[in-house]
This record gives structure tokens, sequence and C-alpha cells, in this order.
């Protein structure tokens, strides 16, 4: 994820964390100086932070290891101030790994509160409880305010609205009736009303609401389009939508060519090649940041991108779905017997995905 720093590797998983979860640190911070505390309890604010962001990556580690049991990777953890974010390499398919992998994580915390639990001296009535919470954390109140953050990060994740560990939960309860992709639909949209409700109470309760509220809604839709496009994908082939007209461009050729067939032709994206073999390949953004910076008499090969991205002509559209979202903008190479039979970019998958979707609304009104 953009904006991470790597902070180490557990059971080789690299462990990122996102540069928000500074404001964190800087308003527990901030709050520890206005209620005038001391340097020994600001001391223990900032142990206390440091077990939390554990916390974290345990809760992490718990969805990490349990998809390893389905036999899916995890390529990093990033922690971010919502919680914290496990980036499998798949998603569990069956419903009932879903709800394991989903379910994991939450259950760590409510093991690390019953563990903490035998260290606490719960107090005996609420008024003592919040008399005892009203002195911040020091060493007598530290098991007991990580008791209630685990308890705490239990419920929350436990919301039942995508991008939260709550929402896949109910995703896969209801994917033991519905198709998945019904299953995302009915989710997203029991997520989503649960964020309004956020965002309208975040106005009178705590504006930190509404931040979650909409991150909610736009991690509800992206989940549903996801997987309403993996659905509609499935079973065509790369050669479905593959461009067998691209333009190509030699590599000894200066900008000026490309500039030309790009005013010239619908095409924004250019493979190049040297003897008919294919370099690299060049878009939009790269002629023009080159003319910025080189002028248009440089020869493309200086400034082309070199990084090529094959496709295997039979791969299922679905599987590499995400490969060519993730290159957006690159122009991705198609191979049949180890021969380039055409290339392939976002836009065409997104216009396939247009065109496949009205065509299936169509089905359903008639
Ligand atoms: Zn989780």
């Amino acid at each position: 994820m953009k904006g991470s720093f790597k902070l180490g590797k557990i059971a080789g998983i690299g462990i990122f964390i996102h540069w928000s979860f500074s404001i964190l640190i800087a308003y527990i911070i901030f709050i520890n100086y206005r209620t005038g505390n001391s340097p020994a309890q600001i001391v223990w604010s900032v142990l206390f932070i440091l077990s939390v962001f554990a916390t974290v990556v345990l809760h992490e580690l718990g969805h990490a290891l349990a998809a390893k049991k389905f036999n899916i990777k995890t390529k990093d953890i990033t922690l971010l101030p919502i919680g914290g974010l496990a980036r499998l390499e798949s998603l569990p398919e069956k419903p009932k790994e879903e709800l394991i992998v989903s379910i994991a994580g939450p259950l760590v915390n409510v093991a690390l509160a019953i563990l903490t639990g035998f260290f606490i001296e719960f107090p005996d009535n609420p008024e003592q409880l919040s008399l005892l919470l009203s002195k911040g954390i020091n060493a007598h109140t530290f098991f007991l305010n990580f008791y209630i953050v685990n308890i705490f990060l239990a419920l929350f994740n436990m919301i039942p609205a995508f991008p939260m560990d709550g929402g896949r939960v109910l995703r896969a309860l209801l994917g033991f009736k519905y198709e998945k992709h019904v299953a995302t639909k009915i989710a997203a949209r029991i997520g989503q009303l649960l964020a309004l409700g956020f965002i309208i109470l975040g106005f009178f309760v705590n504006p930190f609401l509404i931040f979650i509220g909409v991150f909610v809604i736009m991690g509800a839709q992206m989940e549903a389009e996801f997987t309403q496009s993996k659905f509609i994908l499935k079973g065509y082939k790369v050669r479905d939508i593959l461009m067998k007209q691209y333009q190509s461009i030699d590599a000894n050729e200066p900008l000026k060519t490309a500039i030309t067939l790009l005013l010239d032709s619908q095409s924004k994206n250019f493979l190049i090649t040297d003897n008919k073999e294919a370099v690299g390949t060049l878009n939009r953004d790269q002629i023009i940041m080159g003319l910025s910076e080189n002028g248009e008499n440089t020869p493309i090969q200086n400034i082309m991108n070199r990084n090529l991205i094959f496709l295997d002509a039979d791969s299922q559209l679905e599987s590499v779905f995400e490969l060519v979202y993730k290159n957006k903008s690159n122009l991705l190479l198609v191979l049949e017997n180890n021969e380039l039979v055409g290339t392939l970019d976002t836009e065409n998958l997104i216009e396939f995905l247009l065109i496949k979707e009205v065509k299936s609304k169509k089905v359903y009104d008639t």
C-alpha cells in the first residue's frame, strides 16, 4: 500500500505500517499533554500504543495463519489506525473457508482479552471502573486498558460491514445460501446502511465515526464491484478481449513519432519493438513526461517502460483481472505458444465489463 513503511518480517510475512497510524499516536500524545499528565504516564501511554500495535499484528497474523490452512499465502500485513490489513494472495472462495479466515482475527482479540483477564482485578462497579480509567494509563491500569482495547477491537472488527471482518463473516454466512456475487451485494448494502448510521451518529457523538462511515461506504462499493466484475468475467479467457491490432513503434525512433501517432490515432498505449522484437511499452503519460524532460528528439528507448508483463492467451480473465488493474495505463502483452498475438490494457477490460453488464441486465429485464 502507498505510504507504508516496512517494520520487519514475521512467519515470512512483511509487516508494514501506514503513515496515518502516526496521527493516532500524535493524537494520544496530544491528549496526554492536554490533560497535564506526568512524563511517566506519557511513557506508559507510549508503551500502551506499542502493545496495541502488537495486538493488531497478532490479529492480522490470525487471518494470515488461518488462510495458510487453506493454502493461501499472505503478501504482507499493513497497520492502519482503523485496524490493519492482511493482503492475502487470493481470497478464500468457499463460504466456510472465508468464515474461518475472517473470524480468526477477532478471535485473536477475544483470546488476548481472556488471557489478560487473569491479571486484572476487575473493579466492583461502573463508578470505580470509570475512576480507574480516568487516571490514564499507568502500571496499575495497563492490563485493564489492554483488556478493554481487545474487547473493543473484537467488537469493532465484527461490525457487519466491508471492509471490516464482520462484513466478510456476513458474506460468508449469506454465501451458504446465495451465490457469491449476490451474497456480496446484500452484505455490501447492509454495510452501507450501517455506515450511513455511523456518519449521522458521528455528527453528534464523535467525528471519527464519520471517517469510519465514509471508509466503509467506499470499501463496500469496491468489494461489490470487484466480485460483480469477477462474476461477469467467469468463463472468459484473455483471448476473448485481446487487441489484435495495436500500434507499434521502433525503439530507435524519436519521441516525435510517438507524439504524431498519439495525436493522429485513438491509441494511447504503444508497443515498442527492436528488430520486430517487443522491448518495451509507452503510454500517454510517459510520452508527455518524456517530452517535457528530454525533448521530442530523444530516442523512444530512453523513456519507454522496459518492464514487460506477459499474459497467456488461455488464462482465465477472472484470474488476471487484478494484475491488469494493478498495471493500469500500461500495455500488457498476450502470448500464445510463445508468439505475441495481441495486447491488452485496463481499458479493454473495462469496455468488456461494461458491455457484458448491459447484456446481462437485458437478460434480467426481459
Ligand atoms: Zn481483521
